[in-house]
């Protein structure tokens, strides 16, 4: 127990297994938590302080599916494993270390790992407290080792956070979002400049740290922070690092979380990932190519050339479906080579490791078989770079591994057996010799039998004594009479003997057997550093799965009902017969076959780069909206776009609030959560972003959200003038498009028929002309009682509104700004003076919980709308 806390006290936080014999054990509230969390049994076992010590456990063979579980529920797990080969006659327990720190940031283990995506681990640090708003990020994905660093606005942090999805973070937790709380790992205080710079250039063995890039002191604080939490976890060894990457935002387009999450990029809404834009292209055939697809899709871009790149690539391998499909059918049987290598830095390799690199070089050389004898065809830029990166850029290993790694490997090096006969002399003469000794074992077995007259007489191994003669009690009374052979062992039942001559083979073998295990170990950890000395196996890496994501574009476009969307460097926006990809398939899976998806046209020219949406709801406005943002979203990753045509101007942000915004989780209401997202567009749109806003001013009365529709509106049109698709159930914003000279109104189709309402889901020109929404009840199955109440209510409603109301060419927000009362105004009557002191008092305690410095803008904004609500 006294090795139990001195181990504990090194990781503190997480559960300890502490291996004893075939398996790991937890202790003291370690056992409860994991006993709780993994439903087995909780005992006990000796005493502490004259308690009983709570105590469970789990089997060394099945670790993983423990740990996996823990590790999803957001433990951390130390492993302590048994660091001393048991001497006989040893006294004592033996020693014991922490070998590895498994956090979520921190897997490299197939079996908990997600293969298609990546699994990111991010470090943020916010050096200068001065300046709390500049924050420096560094993020690795271990089981793969590339690295990447930017230097960011506080303010951008959250846009961050929703792209990387990572799966830990290390930081102070007052700089991150609340909504992560979950997955921070609190870092200790970020080190100093010099300091972060020793350890990012001893990890990476260079002398200055302008031989990895010119990179802001933040980048390499954060940096450092990562590299040293990635070094302790995996208990003082670092992986193999790719050359860390600056990640300027520049050329990314923009995405905000609430953005992201509107648009079921990766993941839905509802946290799963089967619906999503993602799965609706992905038809990738390997892990590696799937989360560079799925990093292509969640991060578009707008770079022009990059796009185009994509473009050619794809659509040359759709020209040419035959190679195509025999790529796609060799990729398919090519390992996660990137994955194998990570393994093997880590220096737990395992035998199929070896084996996923010999795999890999293999499927390398077919497909560069296969490309060179296409360069005639006119081969895009990114086509040829994929064959420059696999053409024979690591034969020597591959020739290696081929020679030394047997067809059947084993799964653990242990268990022998790896290295093929004929590969080194040395290790076949070593296992000749032990084979061969079993031999003479078995002829001497044989001949003792004969000897001694014993049929039952028996050669056995036994892990104390070694090769043993055993005989049957009865027998072994005979023998013990013979001269040359000495009793070893008696029990009721049988005797065990030994001579000389079995003794000396008995020490023959397990030399040889010892000789062979060491040199068996000692070649394959040599063919490890093999792989690791070979830096092109990055590259062959990363262009397989470039030819994977792109063949899985080319799939795409075989549908015959994608197209290559026309990327310019202009404000244009033209989709002919676009549709919602997602949406789609999902109609397509349905039994019904009758609803088939209504394609729609949008064309934003910069005479009408506006759109007014009009429509009862369940009409379609939602999908209409967002498949344009997702259009966009695909065109600029590089992909095929589900319409007939399109024409897209690269747009810098896209901006999309569509489905009802449910943060309560965060304790905002939802009015709060959609004005925060209003601002953020006001604030951050330009004449280059893309707009889709669904019914903004819903959360709040009538004149309220109106108000604030026409104001939003206006300011889009008018001085951010961005391609906008603005959806309202505010039919009284139809008088805009009488001001607004480049807004043009756009209704979802409705007809009815004997009294039901039909939706067409067909987008027209103009105004939808009645709001339908007593239909829409009744198709939800309100009584017809109610219905029939509501009419009555509905024009008489109606009736009184069309006597009240303001001319059309008075718009609403002047007369609400009029209606506001000058600030020295008396306070509305019903407003008691203890009802004023109650208010200042709740302003004065929020005000002071406020920290102006810590806040980003976004913050700052939603603090104020707290403080006035307070009034
Ligand atoms: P709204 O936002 O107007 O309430 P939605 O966009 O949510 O309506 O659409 C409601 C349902 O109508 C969707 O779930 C989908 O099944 C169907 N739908 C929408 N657009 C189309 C379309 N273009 N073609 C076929 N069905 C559609």
């Amino acid at each position: 127990m006294e090795q139990w806390f001195t181990l504990k006290k090194q990781e503190p936080d997480a559960l300890l297994f502490f291996r004893m014999g075939d398996f790991y054990e937890l202790f003291f509230g370690d056992a409860h938590a994991a006993a709780l969390a993994l439903d087995i049994t909780l005992t006990h076992r000796g005493t502490h302080d004259e308690e009983p010590i709570p105590m469970c456990g789990v089997p060394v063979g099945t670790a993983q599916v423990y740990l996996s579980r823990l590790i999803r529920r957001g433990f951390r797990v130390a492993v302590a494993e048994q660091t001393e080969i048991p001497r006989k006659g040893q006294k004592g327990p033996l020693r014991r270390e922490i070998v590895r720190v498994i956090t979520p940031g921190t897997l490299t283990e197939d079996e908990l790992l997600e293969a298609g995506r990546a699994n990111t681990l991010l470090a943020i640090v916010a050096p200068d407290r001065r300046r709390r708003h500049c924050l420096g990020a560094a993020w690795i994905d271990i089981s793969t080792g590339t690295l990447e660093l930017l230097r960011l606005e506080a303010d951008t942090l959250a846009e961050l956070l929703a792209r990387l999805s990572p799966s830990e973070i290390l930081s102070d937790p007052a700089l991150i979002p609340a909504d992560h709380a979950g997955i921070i790992t609190p870092s200790t205080a970020a080190p100093s400049r010099e300091a972060a710079e020793r350890t990012v250039t001893d990890a990476y063995q260079v002398a200055q740290m302008d031989a990895l890039g010119d990179f802001r002191d933040e980048q390499i604080i954060a940096c450092a922070v990562l590299l040293d939490y990635v070094r302790r976890s995996q208990a003082g060894r670092l992986p193999r690092l790719a050359p860390p990457i600056d990640h300027g935002l520049d050329s990314i387009m923009g995405l905000d979380p609430a953005t992201r999450s509107s648009l079921d990029i990766l993941q839905s809404r509802d946290g799963g990932s089967r619906h999503t834009l993602f799965t609706s292209v992905n038809q990738t055939a390997t892990a590696a190519g799937t989360r560079l697809l799925s990093h292509w899709v969640s991060t578009p871009s707008t770079d022009l050339t990059l796009i185009t790149q994509r473009q050619e690539g794809w659509s040359w391998l759709h020209q040419h479906p035959q190679p195509t499909g025999t790529l796609r059918d060799i990729l398919r049987q090519a390992p996660d080579s990137a994955r194998a290598l990570g393994r093997i830095s880590s220096g737990r390799p395992l035998p199929r490791d070896l084996a996923a690199i010999r795999d890999t070089l293999r499927a390398a050389d077919q497909i560069t078989g296969i490309l060179g004898g296409l360069t005639e065809t006119g081969m895009p830029e990114r086509i040829r770079h994929v064959g420059a990166s696999l053409y024979g850029r690591a034969d020597a290993l591959l020739e290696r591994l081929e020679a030394a790694l047997i067809a059947e490997l084993p799964v653990k090096i242990e268990d022998g057996g790896v290295i093929a006969p004929g590969f080194d002399a040395e290790l076949d003469r070593q296992r000749d010799l032990r084979d061969n000794s079993r031999r003479l074992i078995a002829q001497l077995q044989v001949r003792l039998s004969e000897d001694y007259e014993i049929s039952s007489l028996r050669i056995r191994h036994h892990n104390q004594l070694g090769y043993v003669i055993e005989v049957p009690a009865a027998a072994g009374r005979k023998l013990r009479q013979h001269e040359g052979l000495s009793l070893r062992q008696g029990t009721a039942s049988l005797a065990r003997f030994s001579n000389e001559e079995l003794s000396s083979l008995n020490q023959a073998i397990l030399e040889a057997s010892e000789k062979a295990d060491e040199l068996e170990r000692h070649l394959f950890a040599d063919l490890a550093q093999h792989c690791l000395n070979t830096p092109a196996l990055d590259d062959v890496g990363r262009a397989l799965a470039e030819l994977d994501a792109l063949i899985s574009c080319a799939r795409i476009m075989d549908r015959g009902t994608w197209c290559r969307p026309t990327m310019t460097d202009g404000q244009d926006f033209t989709l002919r017969s676009c549709r919602h990809p997602v949406v789609e398939a999902a109609l397509h899976d349905q039994a019904a076959h009758d609803t088939a998806f209504i394609a729609n046209d949008c064309t934003l020219p910069p005479e009408k780069h506006a759109i007014l949406l009009t429509g009862p709801n369940m009409a379609g406005k939602s999908t209409f909206l967002r498949q344009n943002a997702l259009a966009v979203i695909l065109a600029q990753a590089g992909l095929p776009v589900p319409a007939q045509e399109a024409t897209i101007g690269i747009v810098d942000r896209l901006f999309s609030r569509v489905g009802a915004a449910d943060d309560l989780a965060r304790g905002r209401s939802t009015f709060m959560v959609e004005m925060t997202e209003t601002a953020a567009i006001l604030n951050q749109a330009g004449p280059r972003s893309l707009v889709v806003v669904d019914e903004i001013g819903r959360g709040t009365s009538t004149l309220d959200g109106l108000s604030i529709a026409w104001a939003t509106l206006e300011a889009l049109h008018s001085q951010l003038r961005c391609r906008t698709i603005f959806a309202t159930h505010f039919h009284e914003l139809g008088a805009l498009l009488e001001t607004l000279p480049r807004l043009a109104p756009c209704t979802m189709a409705v007809r009815e028929w004997k009294g039901h309402v039909v939706f067409q889901h067909e987008v027209r020109p103009g105004l939808a002309q009645k709001s339908w929404g007593l239909h829409v009840a009744k198709l939800a199955g309100i009584p017809a009682s109610v219905l029939q109440r509501a009419r009555v209510l509905l024009a008489r409603l109606e009736n009184e509104r069309g006597q009240t109301r303001q001319p059309a060419s008075l718009p609403l927000f002047e007369q609400a700004a009029m209606e506001t009362p000058p600030p020295d105004a008396p306070l509305p009557t019903g407003h008691t003076s203890t009802d004023g002191l109650a208010t200042l008092h709740a302003l004065r305690d929020e005000l002071a919980g406020l920290d102006p410095d810590s806040l980003s803008p976004r913050e700052a904004h939603s603090a104020l709308y707290q403080l006035k609500s307070l009034m």
